[in-house]
Parts: C-alpha cells; sequence; structure tokens
C-alpha cells in the first residue's frame, strides 16, 4: 500500500507517476526496478550523463563554502568562473553573460533588456517583441504571450500580451504553400512586413529558436534564412534574440544552435544543457554592442534578477559540467552520435510509412508522423497518434514526448528525439528498435493502415 501523495500533480491531476530511484547514463531506473531509456534527456536537458560524481562532488564543495549571496550585494566565484567559460564559447563578441533560474526567467530578462536597450537609445515607445508561430518560450505571462504553440495558447484562459508572430521556416508545411529555393525566404521576409505593420517605432526584439525545439521538433530553417533575419533587424535596429535554452551547450553538435548559420545574435538565451540539468541554471549572453549601451547609458542598472539567479550551486555545477564536457569533447562527440542516430532513424523511415519526414541536427532530432507521406497529411488530433506513441513508448521502457501542430493547425503528431550526448551507437540500436517495435503496436491498436 502507498502512501498517499501531498503533491498537487499540476501536470496531470489524475496521471500515476512511477518514482523514479536513481539514473546512470543515459538510464532511469524507478522504485520496481524497471529501466528506461531516456530519448528525452529529461526534456532536453541532460548532456553528460546521469550520475557524474565529479559534479555532485563540485556542488557539496560550494554549498559547505557559501550557499547563497544576493548578486546585488555580491559576487561569488562560480559565478565569475561561469560567465568566463561561457564567455569562451559565446560567439563573437558575446562577452557579457548574466544569470537567471531556468528558460522561461531567462527570456523575461532578455525582453526586458532589449526593452531597455531600446530605451537608452531614445526609442521609448518600442516595447513589442516579435516571435514567429510554433514556438516555445515559457511559462510566465510574458513568455507563454512570445509562444506561438497554437495548442499551449488555445488552451489558456489569460489574455496575452500584444507581442505579433510570425509564420514559423516550416518548409515541411510551408505556410505560405510554396517552396523553397523558389519561395525567396518568404517566411523571414514576413518579418519585415509585420514590423511595418505594426510601426518600427514600436517593436524591440525579434526572438527565435535557431531549430525549433519542443513546438516544432527540431525544425531547421532553410539556408540563408538567420542571415535575412538579422539584416531586416539590423535595417530596423531592432534586437535579434536567440533563444537557445535547448540549442544552447552542445546539443545541436555546435555550442550554440545560432554558430550553424552567419548570423550573430544580439542576445542569447540558454539554459538547460548549460548544467545538464544538475541544478536549476540558465544564462543570458550578451553582445557588446547591447551591454556597453547598457552599461554607458542613463541607468546604473536593471532591475531585471530573480533572487535566485545566479545561485553560486548551481554556478559550481554549470562550472564542473562544462569543464566535462570540454574535457570528454561532448560537443564533436554529440555531432558525431548525432549522425549516427539520424542515419539509424532515417533507415526505420525507409521501412516505415507512418514516418513522413526525420529532420534536426546533432543530438536534437525530429521525427514527425503522417498519414501521407506524399502531402504530409497530419492525423487529426481526436486520433490521439502521439499520445498513444508516448505512453505505449513507456511500458516498453522507452521515455520520448510527443508535441502537436504543423505551425499552422493544431493537427500534426512529432516527437523530439534529444538523448544525452554521451549515449552510444549501441544505445542509439536500442533505442530506435524500441521506438520501431512502439510504432508496431501503435498501428494495430489504433488500427492505422499505412
Ligand atoms: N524555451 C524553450 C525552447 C523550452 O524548451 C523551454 C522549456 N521546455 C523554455 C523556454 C522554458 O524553460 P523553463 O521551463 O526552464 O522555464
Amino acid at each position: 500500500m502507498q502512501t498517499p501523495s501531498h503533491v498537487l500533480r499540476v501536470t496531470g491531476w489524475h496521471k500515476t507517476y512511477q518514482t523514479i530511484a536513481y539514473a546512470q547514463g543515459i538510464y532511469l531506473y524507478d522504485t520496481q526496478g524497471k529501466r528506461y531509456l531516456d530519448a528525452i534527456a529529461g526534456t532536453h536537458v541532460n548532456t553528460i550523463g546521469h550520475g557524474c560524481a565529479e559534479i555532485g562532488a563540485a556542488m557539496a564543495e560550494q554549498a559547505q563554502k557559501i550557499s547563497f549571496v544576493h548578486k546585488a550585494v555580491f559576487t561569488s566565484e562560480p559565478q565569475e568562473e561561469l560567465a568566463r567559460v561561457i564567455a569562451q564559447l559565446a560567439p563573437s563578441g558575446m562577452q557579457r553573460v548574466c544569470f537567471a533560474t531556468g528558460g522561461s526567467t531567462a527570456n523575461e530578462i532578455a525582453l526586458q533588456m532589449a526593452q531597455y536597450y531600446q530605451m537608452e537609445k531614445g526609442r521609448t515607445r518600442a516595447s513589442k517583441v516579435i516571435s514567429r508561430w510554433h514556438s516555445y518560450h515559457g511559462r510566465t505571462i510574458a513568455t507563454l504571450s512570445l509562444s506561438g504553440n497554437i495548442s499551449v495558447r488555445r488552451n489558456l484562459p489569460l489574455s496575452h500580451l500584444d507581442f505579433p508572430h510570425i509564420p514559423a521556416p516550416t518548409c515541411y508545411h510551408c505556410p505560405f504553400g510554396k517552396q523553397y529555393p523558389d519561395c525567396g525566404l518568404a517566411c523571414a521576409d514576413a518579418l519585415a512586413t509585420t514590423i511595418e505593420q505594426e510601426g518600427p517605432e514600436s517593436v524591440a526584439a525579434f526572438i527565435a529558436e535557431p531549430i525549433i525545439g519542443g513546438s516544432g521538433s527540431a525544425v531547421v530553417p532553410p539556408l540563408g534564412y538567420y542571415e535575412r533575419i538579422r539584416e531586416i533587424c539590423d535595417r530596423y535596429d531592432i534586437l535579434f534574440i536567440a533563444e537557445e535554452i535547448i540549442t544552447g551547450f552542445g546539443r545541436t553538435g555546435k555550442n550554440f544552435g545560432s554558430d550553424h548559420w552567419n548570423a550573430i545574435p544580439d542576445i542569447i538565451t540558454a539554459g538547460k544543457g548549460l548544467s545538464s540539468g544538475y541544478a536549476p541554471i540558465a544564462a543570458i549572453i550578451v553582445h557588446d554592442k547591447v551591454a556597453d549601451t547598457l552599461i554607458n547609458g542613463k541607468r546604473q542598472g536593471i532591475p531585471t534578477f530573480t533572487t535566485y539567479s545566479g545561485h553560486p550551486i548551481s554556478c559550481a555545477a554549470a562550472v564542473a559540467v562544462q569543464n566535462y564536457v570540454k574535457q570528454h569533447d561532448l560537443v564533436a562527440r554529440g555531432a558525431l552520435i548525432g549522425e549516427y542516430l539520424k542515419n539509424a532513424l532515417l533507415e526505420l523511415a525507409q521501412q516505415e510509412p507512418l514516418i513522413g519526414e526525420v529532420r534536426g541536427k546533432g543530438m536534437m532530432l525530429g521525427v514527425e508522423f503522417v498519414q501521407d507521406r506524399a502531402t504530409h497529411q497530419p492525423f487529426p488530433r481526436t486520433t490521439k497518434l502521439v499520445g498513444t506513441i508516448v505512453s505505449t513508448a513507456l511500458r516498453h521502457g522507452l521515455v520520448l514526448r510527443g508535441q502537436v501542430g504543423t505551425g499552422t493547425t493544431p493537427d500534426g503528431d512529432h516527437i523530439l528525439i534529444s538523448p544525452p550526448l554521451v549515449i552510444t551507437e549501441a544505445e542509439c540500436d536500442e533505442l530506435v528498435g524500441l521506438l520501431a517495435t512502439t510504432i508496431a503496436e501503435v498501428k494495430l491498436s489504433l488500427k492505422i493502415n499505412v
């Protein structure tokens, strides 16, 4: 008989949850002894694998030195060291870093920073931040307002802040019904159109995930997209915020997702891989152009921090994680093993017509399920396809997370596969084998005949 839980299960009132007792590498073990292959690294967080003793040791050592100091009064050694480490990894000219407790708070800080930047430039009405449909930026009211995930937005009772959205660069379901390159990058030019419609003086920034994460399951924009975006942002002097909460710190085979394009952002927000989930922390990495304007401006600082941002123990964990990533060359390894996993998924797709597309970079790979491969026709939401795939996979000991929507409709089913960068080839084979078993079983249970 289990003792009744006092946890209010905000993620699903009536769901039952297994208790995970411990984890090692890419595997989780519950209290019943069942093993799970974590193909999503706890939602795209863990990069170095579970159970790295040196990270726990670094956190314990820091806890014994100082548990907490407030950043408005003091700094700490791990915060200084972490900012140094990040500045070395960041794109050229991005040398200033501040910290947040997670993705939502990092994005909040970034958008307020953009507004303060515009005020310093004398553009006192520039408060809007433009984002894209098919995006997710967090759970605070401002970051939900930025988020363009249709299903998330439709389920909310609240009214949104006035942040406009432009279509996402989803070639597989092009919102303009066009094909690259004949489209002329209409999805990027939509930014200029929207700035003109809103009034250039009212816009502070544009925010986008370099590779679309949870909402799109690893949608990679077409060649030249971010270069065009950069050019439009420069034309109107609005800031380009690269939202790298998932793509930052090695997930896509480079330090940052932005490194895949020739378009340096003005601000990067990056989180999950920073501490690989060993402690809550995210970073806001700021270009000198923005930092210098703020530092030389009218204000003595900008009050965008929260109490625990830059927490010394989280910073110590993140320094130890980034040292581990460097010592084991995990970014390059993630790129290589990601290719292996992508090829294995492409082979599965050749045999399995339910899979319409395999996409992504590095260890951020998407698999989209369709009714018709030729037309990319999705299943309606009523089929509950991806939900059934996720629950069936869990029974088989494979942890997946389902995502829905094409960017223009709530229909559409896909999964974002993002295991830790330390996964081996044999473990990739096991992952793909479990996925194949799962798909076969789901097709039978839902009577899908493709
Ligand atoms: N942006 C992206 C792309 C995310 O995936 C997430 C979390 N899933 C967030 C922002 C929000 O981060 P957090 O939940 O840490 O606030």
